[in-house]
């Protein structure tokens, strides 16, 4: 018996331990300091009250047994794929209920995309990154490549010429920095992938916080993205589906690489390793894309949307450099004064008490940058705000 040897190549990521352990030194040495926490990824408000009855309702028709249901379709159910496909066109781009693929959310989608393609792939991803392509990738054995992003592009890498990828991870609005590719930066990467016959993988898991209107909600949005394209999307952080699980894979029917038909493997992986997501999750996944469903959610967007609001513009005040913000729940700030991560999380930590995420765990261009999310609750943001500026007007 043999292991898979690829673990051994994991590097341990510590970095939300840590964060746990050190913020929780902190609260037994201070027990009287409120400490805020601004580094979770987690969404804080409830489902939409449309989404709960739908769940309920739901779970309802599971009790009789003239509305009884089984296993689902694999590909999930055809009204809530119609949902999805209405959705995607009250945005302007056309993808057909029977390119998606309901699933358990973005993050299992992002690893098990994974099986359908070869081991011995190139894959590029960027720098920083959400943490799941890299490792998902080292625990199939395959040779990982940067891009970097970094302060001269606004932390948005963009291809390049001279390096050959097959496999190539964008995700935008990005986690951690939260910058948003153009429509044309887009198109840069969609050119890339359609001339050197790469495929990809599109995680448009934070789409719903995009305000402006020159970048795209969808990768398809963009010419040429359905000869090179997967997306991933998920209802985790448009509707507080985090601990529900409801996600969605968009692939087109023309895109084909190495001989093969690339939704159709992908549905033969699905059919074969997943039964599906239940019911009363997917009656409450059509209800988010209803017309009452949108409105409920987008009442949450917008508040988490203020509270990035009120940390970018305490950044603005103190001259800090930032991404994100405006088309993301993240924001991803340069240290200042020079700190390192590991620096000003202690120090936010220690003087204003005050809970971020350090840079450097989502890769090396992370050093020297520190990442604070909207999830949190407003009267604890604002007070976070307020100490934060206070501490940095003081040093
Ligand atoms: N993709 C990105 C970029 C994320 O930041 C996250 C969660 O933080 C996910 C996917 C996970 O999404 P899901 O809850 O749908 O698995």
């Amino acid at each position: 018996m043999k292991v898979n040897k690829n673990f051994d190549n994991l590097v341990s990521n510590y970095l939300f331990a840590e964060v746990a352990k050190r913020t929780s030194d902190f609260i037994e040495k201070n027990p009287d300091k409120k400490v805020i926490k601004l580094g979770i990824g987690d969404v804080t408000l409830p489902l939409a009250p449309v989404v709960v009855d739908a769940m309920k309702e739901g779970a309802d028709e599971l009790g009789k047994k003239e509305t009884f249901k089984g296993y689902p379709d694999y590909e999930g159910y055809e009204f809530v794929r119609q949902a999805v496909s209405d959705y995607y066109k009250s945005f302007g781009v056309t993808v057909g209920a029977d390119e998606i693929l309901i699933t358990d959310g973005a993050k299992s989608d992002s690893g098990n995309i994974g099986d359908i393609f070869s081991e011995d792939n190139v894959v590029l991803v960027t720098d920083p990154v959400y943490p799941v392509y890299v490792d998902s990738n080292i625990m199939a054995g395959r040779k990982i490549i940067y891009a970097d992003s970094n302060e001269r592009n606004g932390f948005a890498a963009m291809p390049d010429d001279s390096v050959k990828a097959d496999i190539i991870y964008l995700c935008s609005p990005n986690n951690p920095t939260g910058s948003a590719y153009t429509y044309d930066q887009l198109k840069a990467w969609v050119d890339y992938a359609n001339k050197n016959d790469s495929v990809i993988i599109y995680d448009a898991a934070y789409e719903a916080f995009i305000t402006e209107d020159n970048c795209p909600r969808s990768i398809f949005a963009v010419e040429g993205a359905r000869t090179c394209a997967i997306e991933l999307c998920s209802l985790s952080k448009t509707a507080g589906f985090t601990g529900t699980r409801c996600g969605y894979t968009v692939i087109p029917k023309e895109l084909e690489r190495d001989g093969h038909n690339i939704y159709k493997l992908w549905y033969r992986r699905e059919a074969t390793k997943f039964n599906g997501v239940s019911w009363p999750v997917q009656r409450g996944a059509a209800a988010v894309f209803s017309e009452e469903g949108q409105r409920q959610i987008k009442e949450n967007i917008a508040y988490y949307q203020e509270n990035a609001r009120i940390i970018s513009s305490a950044m603005d005040e103190l001259g800090i450099y930032y991404t994100g913000g405006k088309n993301s729940p993240y924001i991803w700030l340069k240290c200042p004064n020079g700190m390192g991560s590991w620096e000003f999380f202690d120090f936010l930590l220690e003087k204003a008490n005050v809970v971020g995420t350090p840079g450097e765990g989502f890769g090396e261009n992370g050093a020297g940058y520190f990442r604070l999310t909207s999830f949190g609750d407003r009267d604890n943001t604002i007070e976070a705000v307020e100490r934060i500026k206070k501490v940095l007007c003081n040093r």
